[in-house]
């Protein structure tokens, strides 16, 4: 596991085995874009699946800065209907269409952004040459949203002055692990698999040759990214959260504007940090920050203090989960 600095040149490796994920930033401003800073998206690789999370304004054109192929993106998830979250959706809608796009695109999102798709493409006149597939979640449920052979993406409630959802990235239970001391010649590979898929092997007299959990260790865990969005702090999400390899969770504001974090439904980094804390997670990353902090210096500490290991969402940085 390790930070870099995805500049100029990176590639973004879709079919790297030895990742379980990888997360880039392409945006972590609030409300408008600053500072060098662009509205939220990010693009999570996990299990060889690119998924979109978020799609503030100029994603597509921070997809191509970092050199993200959009066209291999068949999952958007949408995590509310503030414009800093999804006004850039339109354009990388349309966009995907000029390029000639035919594969189907899978977007998740809130009530009403299926509306808000469908009167743009009918006022523009636009008859899209692939299809859109509009899952809206139901708001403040824990539903199951994308599903493959080796992962599962949930959505949970967040706390927000709108419907606002956070979504969860969960790889699904490993097999378990062969114990190699024990491995011996008279073992063949098929009997290996299945004392891997636990299953005891038996002789001919029907008694157990080789029992499962003789043979081999228990699964390495699965790994996670929870991504909360807007939310004030909410205690209710630590069930959700719980444990993960990476919380992204936001941090609108430093805990000197505690107050006004209430009244806008936003965090502060210390409140992200004690949720993280309490959530025993293995890293946080924060985002979603104010322009009145051009400097993140402050915020970063704010939080560190509270969660040691804790990092700033700054574009084009690169998380990597082995
Ligand atoms: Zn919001």
């Amino acid at each position: 596991m390790s930070w870099s600095k995805a500049w100029k040149n990176r590639q973004i490796k879709f079919s790297n085995q030895k990742l379980a994920f990888t997360l880039t930033i392409l945006g972590s401003n609030a409300s408008v874009p600053a500072h060098n800073r662009n509205q939220t998206a990010q693009l999570l690789n996990m299990m060889q699946v690119p998924f979109l999370i978020d799609c503030g304004e100029g994603t597509q054109l921070q997809l191509k800065k970092y050199k993200i192929k959009a066209q291999k993106i068949d999952h958007i998830f949408i995590s509310h209907l503030h414009g800093d979250h999804y006004y850039g959706l339109m354009g990388l809608i349309s966009s995907l269409h000029l390029y000639g796009r035919k594969n189907d695109l899978n977007i998740y999102g809130p009530p009403g952004l299926k509306e808000i798709i469908t009167v743009n493409l009918k006022n523009s006149q636009t008859h899209l040459n692939y299809k859109i597939h509009l899952r809206e979640w139901i708001p403040g449920e824990h539903e199951l949203l994308f599903e493959n052979l080796h992962m599962t993406v949930h959505s949970f409630p967040l706390n927000h002055r709108i419907n606002c959802s956070g979504f969860l990235f969960r790889e699904k239970p490993k097999k378990r692990r062969l114990d190699k001391i024990k491995m011996t010649d008279s073992i063949s590979p098929l009997t290996m698999i299945r004392l891997k898929n636990g299953e005891d092997i038996l002789d001919e007299h029907g008694n157990i040759k080789y029992a499962s959990k003789d043979y081999t260790l228990p699964p390495s865990p699965s790994v996670s990214y929870a991504f909360c969005s807007d939310t004030k702090y909410d205690e209710s999400i630590l069930s959700y959260v719980q444990n993960v390899n990476l919380l992204y969770h936001e941090a609108t504001f430093m805990n000197e504007m505690a107050d006004r974090a209430a009244d806008t439904f936003h965090s502060t980094a210390e409140q992200a940090a004690l949720l993280a804390k309490k959530a025993k997670v293995k890293r946080l990353l924060i985002g979603h920050f104010s322009t009145r902090y051009k400097d993140l210096a402050p915020v970063l500490n704010e939080a560190r203090a509270v969660y040691p290991a804790t990092e700033l969402a700054i574009e084009g940085t690169e998380y990597e989960e082995k």
